[in-house]
C-alpha cells in the first residue's frame, strides 16, 4: 500500500527532507558501519514486523547534543523541543570548498552571506553548505589523504564564537562528518560550541535546496535519555 501525494498540504509550506538515508554503507568517523537492524520478529513467521537497532549515536545525519563533550551537558532528550524549531540560515561556501577542501567557515564567510542575504536571524541554526553532501556516495566524502587524514570543511572556531556571541545562534549544522574541518586535530569548535549548551548536526543532505534565509529547521532529536547524540530525521519548511 502507498500514500498518494498530499497535493495541497493544511497551509503549511512545502518540505525538503534534509536526511540521508542511513544504512550501514553510509560513511562515519571511524569507518566502522553506524546502523544494522536485525530482525526480532516478521510479518511472515510472528504475524508481525519488529527489528532491533543496532546503532552508532553520531553516524547518519545526526545531533550532537552537549552531553557529546560536556559530562554536564543536555543529553538528547533534554534539549528543550522550543530549541528544535529555528530559522535555518545556510551559508553557502562551495566556491570555496572546491578550491580548498580543508577550508574552514570563517569570518570573511559569514560577512559576504550577511551582504547578500542579510543578518542572520537571533536563535538560528547556521548551516554549512560545502557541497560534501553530493559526495556521501563515495570515497570523496571521508576524503582520506595519503597519510589517512580525512580531508573535508568546516566551521573556523572564531566564525563559531561570532554565531554564538553575536548573532545569538543556537545550532551548528554542516554537510559533513563534523562541525570542525576533518583535519583538525584538537576539534575546538566541538569544544567550544557543545558546553556551551548549544548543539551541532552533521551529515545534513540537502542544503542545496534550500535558499538562504526564510526556512524554517524542525529538528527530530530522538528523546533518548542519557544519549549524547543520535541520528535524527531533519526537515526544511519553506
Ligand atoms: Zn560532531
Amino acid at each position: 500500500m502507498t500514500i498518494g501525494n498530499i497535493g495541497d498540504r493544511r497551509g503549511v509550506g512545502a518540505v525538503v527532507d534534509l536526511t540521508h538515508p542511513h544504512t550501514p554503507a553510509f560513511p562515519t568517523w571511524d569507518g566502522v558501519p553506524g546502523v544494522a537492524l536485525e530482525r526480532r520478529a516478521s510479518v511472515e513467521h510472528e504475524g508481525y514486523g519488529l527489528h532491533v537497532w543496532h546503532l552508532d549515536e553520531h553516524t547518519g545525519t545526526h545531533l550532537d547534543a552537549p552531553r557529546h563533550y560536556d559530562p554536564d551537558g543536555l543529553d538528547a532528550a533534554s534539549i528543550p523541543a522550543d530549541r528544535l524549531v529555528l530559522p535555518l540560515a545556510v551559508i553557502d561556501v562551495r566556491a570555496r570548498a572546491a578550491a580548498d577542501c580543508d577550508h574552514a567557515l570563517d569570518l570573511a564567510d559569514i560577512a559576504a552571506d550577511e551582504a547578500l542575504h542579510g543578518p542572520i536571524p537571533a536563535g538560528a541554526c547556521v548551516a554549512l553548505l560545502s557541497g560534501w553532501g553530493e559526495r556521501v556516495g563515495g570515497p570523496g566524502f571521508r576524503n582520506v589523504d595519503a597519510a589517512g587524514v580525512m580531508r573535508f570543511p568546516g566551521f573556523a572556531l572564531a566564525a563559531a564564537r561570532f554565531l554564538a556571541e553575536e548573532r545569538g545562534a543556537l545550532a551548528l549544522a554542516v554537510d559533513t562528518l563534523s562541525l570542525d574541518p576533518g583535519r583538525s586535530p584538537d576539534l575546538p569548535v566541538h569544544r567550544f560550541w557543545l558546553p556551551s549548551g548549544r548543539y551541532g548536526l552533521e551529515c545534513v543532505a540537502a542544503l542545496d535546496r534550500v535558499p538562504p534565509r526564510g526556512t524554517t529547521l524542525v529538528v527530530g532529536a530522538p528523546k533518548i535519555v542519557g544519549a549524547s547524540g543520535g541520528p535524527c530525521r531533519l526537515l526544511a519548511i519553506t
